[in-house]
């Protein structure tokens, strides 16, 4: 294991330096070392059901009532969740200028905690929520509160964290108050693209413009099962440009690779940052880049 952590690190070091504008796309894998449990296994298939789809949240009281029920246990996991290594050796890599743009389908926000500035919430913010009439925002945590407050024997419920903020809770939500927009009393949603929502278009363009600057793709902990985010790697892939993979399990834009790395990501990626950093530091001492790469890893 150790060895193959190491080589892998070594690999993708190097595919970083010859591609140093990246433009990474991340998934849950970079977000389960923060504690946040997701939704499929390593052959990228669901092992729990799917999440809750756009279309019968809009339309279900019953839907709403017990997807806020749930969340009032569940969102605790996404609230109180802390940076892993995944996100700070991203960051870093960002730091050292190798990231044109990272394009997250994470919805934590973990990445902008960690100090990665370059990035785009492809399918949005699970923190905030929005009035799909009136467009009136509150965040996330004020709107628990409140439901909170009308819903005092629903607070106090515990149950497993599921993803997206959701918990393993199955009880009657019959009861469940939902809070609705305080402006025009219109339905409040996370702001989140669900499952059969669209990515808003100038979003999916500003990803778009990065790709286009790139000269590469490095995929983070994503199985790219979910359209959105696969769209990027197949248009990459069209444009010719190389696409890496560093993840537990498949993909589905494996024939796509010209690199993959089926390696945990933490010590992957903080051992590729610490030998880029080597690297860094031999151009600046010599002006030339180390020849002693092989070895470099150790002189630290
Ligand atoms: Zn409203």
């Amino acid at each position: 294991m150790e060895k193959s952590v190491a080589q892998a690190g070594f690999e993708l070091a190097r595919f970083i330096e010859q591609h140093p504008r990246l433009w990474v796309i991340t998934g849950a894998g970079v977000s389960t070392d923060s504690g946040i449990p997701d939704y499929r296994d390593a052959n990228g298939q669901w092992k729990r059901p799917p999440p809750v789809q756009h279309g019968d949240f809009m339309a279900s009281l019953s839907v709403r009532q017990r997807y806020w029920a749930r969340a009032l246990v569940g969102f605790k996991a996404l609230r109180e969740a802390q940076i892993s290594g995944a996100h700070q050796a991203l960051a870093a890599l960002e730091a050292m200028g190798f990231v044109e743009l990272l394009v997250t389908q994470n919805v934590d926000r973990l990445h902008q905690r960690a100090g990665s500035k370059r990035v785009i919430d492809l399918h949005g913010r699970a923190d905030l929520v929005k009035c799909m009439t009136c467009h009136y925002q509150m965040m996330r945590h004020a709107m628990h509160s409140e439901m909170a407050r009308m819903n005092p024997a629903f607070a106090v419920l515990n149950a497993t964290h599921a993803p997206d903020g959701d918990a393993d809770l199955e009880t009657d939500f019959s009861t469940f108050r939902v809070l609705d927009c305080p402006r025009c009393g219109g339905i409040l949603k996370p702001d989140v693209v669900y499952y059969g929502d669209v990515v808003p278009a100038e979003r999916r363009q500003a990803a778009q413009a990065g790709l286009n600057k790139a000269d590469a793709v490095l995929a983070v902990g994503t199985s790219l099962m979910v359209f959105s985010g696969y769209r990027f790697c197949r248009d990459a892939h069209a444009m010719g440009l190389p696409i890496a993979s560093l993840s537990l399990g498949v993909t589905r834009a494996d024939t796509l690779l010209s690199h993959q790395w089926r390696a945990p990501l933490t010590p992957v990626l903080t051992h590729a940052v610490k030998r880029l950093t080597l690297g860094q530091r031999a151009l600046d001492t010599h002006g030339l880049p180390s020849s002693q790469n092989r070895q470099g890893a150790s002189r630290s």
